[in-house]
């Protein structure tokens, strides 16, 4: 949980967005009759009733599985708030749904996120704290990743005193396929600053995420 390279020497901000995203993308159509592909593949006949609109569908299912390509976290944090009394106690936001998808196999990943940070002055609207998690989410992921871009994202940016970001997910490319493990869920987390040099504020955050419900985190 401890173990990552110090997030100063991290990439700047600018690589946040995938610079290959505007080049070759395939047309509509073309996306459409990959799809038809995919279902001659799995064995059935893309022209009969049910499956005649189905490659539009999943196009379009597409748009909003993969609407992170076209958002950009950096901008959605920039609008801070400086007037907050001297709050200096950590925010958290527990229990953020998150819905993204395997880079390896493009089956769902279905979670959780809990996202702290710590502010030094500035704050910013609790909503975007989700939104930058959904951004992130909306693209092709793998959950360690995942949890990375999030915590490095909102430590840039807001430059506070400490960020930390715990996923909790289940893979379907473990639970539906492969081993098939329903239940299994994994965990993963970053800390950065105060998260990650005072034992106490992580630990601190560790029970405030569990909660009163109980997430059946580990204290470590
Ligand atoms: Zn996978």
């Amino acid at each position: 949980m401890s173990q990552e390279p110090d997030v100063n020497s991290h990439s700047p901000v600018s690589s946040r967005l995938p610079q290959h995203q505007t080049s070759h993308r395939p047309s509509r159509e073309e996306a459409e009759a990959a799809v038809r592909t995919l279902i001659q593949w799995a064995g059935d006949d893309p022209d009969r009733e049910g499956l005649v609109g189905t490659p539009d569908r999943v196009v379009r299912s597409y748009e909003e599985f993969f609407a992170g390509y076209d958002l950009d976290p950096v901008e959605m944090l920039q609008r801070t708030f400086e007037e907050t009394d001297g709050y200096d106690e950590m925010v958290i936001l527990r229990d953020i749904r998150l819905e993204s998808h395997c880079e390896h196999h493009m089956v769902p990943i279905i979670g959780k996120a809990h996202v702290a940070y710590l502010p030094d002055r500035r704050v910013v609207g609790i909503s975007k704290l989700a939104r930058v998690v959904e951004v992130f989410s909306k693209r092709l992921q793998i959950q360690e990743k995942l949890t990375a871009q999030i915590a490095n994202t909102i430590n840039e940016v807001l430059q506070p005193k400490g960020v930390a970001v715990i996923i909790e997910a289940a893979h379907q490319c473990m639970t539906t396929r492969g081993i098939h493990k329903p239940g299994v869920t994994m965990v993963t987390s970053r800390m950065l600053g105060v998260f990650r040099d005072h034992p106490p504020t992580r630990k601190e955050f560790m029970s405030l995420v569990q909660g009163q419900h109980g997430s059946g985190l580990s204290n470590a």
